[in-house]
């Protein structure tokens, strides 16, 4: 079983500036060449529409998403381009974002979840053959995480002090608690992660809310965006574990779902953490 050190589709900044200076292109040039690049990691067999986005992040680094759409669910149950890519860079160590290309206009659902972003209003938006405009052109007079009185936002290191409540060594349960420690849920604080594991590779997913609420982003869906993104069948993956805390806003069923959705196979432990360790 190996957990990757880098997050599918997340490209650090030595090497995007390596891969544009290859093909001779600016990074803002190559940032929306990599649109297209995007958009075929698209997993959409209810609409049919694929929408591909990029997020250069502050450090420089460039993060790929694409919508994924599960059949045999809801239809809130989809993950947007925008959220794919937001995911992939948090997933991948950014912090804050510089800009975002999108191969279509956002939709009032990714506008409301980008909205999560510290500074979210003065966020450049590049949607594929229009004027740059920012996030706060397309939703001005949003509501966001200071209307609730927060500070920061989604990309806002996380750092829970939690612990297994049964002690495990099994390395997708860590795993899993590890992406808990890092999930964003200042609104509910049920911290939330889930690992998956599929030929041999982990992939984890940290949970996301949203002061909206409903475009809050399910661990397992973080997770499936690195499956997806990954080009890995979701057929493949074998075993899931959920670790989250006690709290008014559970995964657990949500996840039962959706994972028997997209790898009927796949068998899923859940586990419950406790906060309060010590590092
Ligand atoms: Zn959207």
């Amino acid at each position: 079983m190996t957990i990757t050190g880098l997050r599918p589709g997340f490209i650090p900044a030595v090497e995007l500036a390596a891969q544009a200076a290859a093909f001779g292109r600016t990074t803002g040039e190559y940032m929306l060449d990599l649109l297209e690049v995007a958009r075929a990691r698209a997993y959409s067999p209810i609409s049919g529409f694929r929408v591909g986005a990029v997020v250069l992040g502050a450090s420089g680094s460039l993060s790929l998403g694409a919508n994924i759409e599960f059949p045999g669910l809801p239809l809130n149950a989809s993950v947007h381009a925008e959220q794919a890519a937001l995911a992939t860079a948090w997933h991948g160590g950014e912090t804050a974002l510089a800009a975002l290309g999108v191969t279509a206009a956002p939709c009032g659902h990714c506008r409301q979840f980008l909205s999560e972003l510290s500074g979210a209003a003065d966020l450049p938006v590049v949607v594929a053959g229009h004027r740059r405009t920012t996030l706060g052109g397309l939703l001005p007079d949003a509501f966001g995480p200071a209307d609730l009185g927060l500070q920061g936002g989604l990309l806002t290191p996380q750092h829970h002090a939690l612990a297994l409540a049964r002690p495990s060594d099994d390395p997708l349960a860590l795993a899993a608690l590890e992406a808990a420690e890092a999930a964003y849920a200042p609104y509910s604080a049920t911290y939330a992660g889930v690992a998956v594991v599929a030929d041999g590779i982990v992939y984890q997913g940290r949970y996301a809310e949203s002061a909206a609420f409903n475009p809050s982003l399910s661990p397992l869906q973080a997770a499936l965006v690195a499956v997806a993104v990954s080009l890995e069948p979701f057929t493949r993956i074998e075993r899931a574990v959920l670790v989250e805390t006690e709290g008014p806003a559970s995964q657990r069923s949500a996840t039962e779902a959706l994972l028997a959705a997209v790898a009927p196979k796949a068998s899923l432990a859940y586990v419950r953490a406790i906060e309060g360790s010590t590092p």
